[in-house]
């Protein structure tokens, strides 16, 4: 018996990364997942490879620009197309730039703002309604390390992530009633195409997370599917409102050794 048996999740971000893991996970788990992104070919590509290993019917790929509200009530009209009903969501997609606040263009700050922070709001927006019609289910939100401390370079995207876990709490306390529970996910440093820019020489990468991080290694996305997975199935039934860190102990403070 999976953990998400009988349950219809939609997940955006999913074409790679963090979404592309949790979405197999949460298939091999039994729920029925919806793919959402901008990135055509890679959603539409796992969805199909989804449906080939564990059975017709179990993935559908959505086109989905989380910034933009007509995208939202599209998908979810899709989504209950393809599968009835949707009882969960993890907001997963997001975006980073790299800028010290004096030189960030309010373009870009906007930018980062619309997809990470008004994303978020469009997806409980959109989606909590559903959840609520299906009897109940979970929204996971997708924060960050930088959503609870400081890191020169990412304000603008730390300005969204703290933002976020301000959405989970007040998202948790208005739909505890009706049976949704929210909570957010806190990754630190995490083995995907976001943290691995054109140019950055990989073993460089390691070479510095073995210092700064207690665990000595860069987070795999397999590991927040995990956490996510936790958060969205019934062994968290009596959790909300709360921010999760997952960063190999990083946040602990300062190592000595
Ligand atoms: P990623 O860049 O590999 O994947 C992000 C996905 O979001 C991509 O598939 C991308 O196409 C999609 N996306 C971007 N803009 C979108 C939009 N407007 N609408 C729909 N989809 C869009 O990054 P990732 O590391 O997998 O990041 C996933 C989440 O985890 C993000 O919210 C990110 O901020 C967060 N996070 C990542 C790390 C890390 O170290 N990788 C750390 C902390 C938090």
């Amino acid at each position: 018996m999976g953990k998400l048996d009988g349950r219809v999740v939609l997940i955006t971000g999913a074409a790679r990364g963090q979404g592309e893991q949790e979405a197999r996970l949460f298939a091999a788990e039994g729920a029925k997942v919806v793919l959402a992104d901008v990135l055509d070919d890679q959603g539409e590509a796992l969805a199909k490879e989804l449906d080939e290993e564990l059975g017709e019917g179990t993935a559908a790929y959505v086109r989905l620009d989380v910034s933009r509200e007509a995208d939202w009530a599209a998908a979810v009209a899709a989504a209950k197309d393809a599968f009835g009903k949707i009882d969960g969501l993890v907001n997963n997609a997001g975006i980073l730039r790299f800028n010290e606040l004096v030189s960030t263009p309010l373009e870009e700050f906007q930018l980062i703002t619309q997809v990470n922070q008004v994303g978020a709001f469009l997806g409980i927006r959109s989606v909590a309604p559903e959840i609520e019609a299906a009897g109940g289910g979970t929204i996971v939100n997708t924060a960050s390390y930088t959503a609870l401390t400081g890191m020169a370079g990412v304000g603008a995207y730390a300005a969204t992530k703290h933002a976020i876990l301000g959405l989970t709490r007040v998202a948790a306390l208005e739909l505890a009633a009706r049976k949704i529970r929210v909570n957010a996910i806190c990754p630190g440093a995490v083995d995907t195409p976001m943290s691995n820019p054109d140019g950055v020489d990989p073993d460089a990468v390691a070479e510095l997370y073995k210092k700064l991080v207690p665990l000595g290694r860069i987070g795999q996305p397999e590991e927040v599917a995990r956490l996510a997975l936790f958060l969205s199935s019934e062994d968290s039934s009596y959790i909300t409102g709360q921010p999760f860190v997952i960063d190999g102990g990083w946040l602990a403070g300062v190592g000595l050794f």
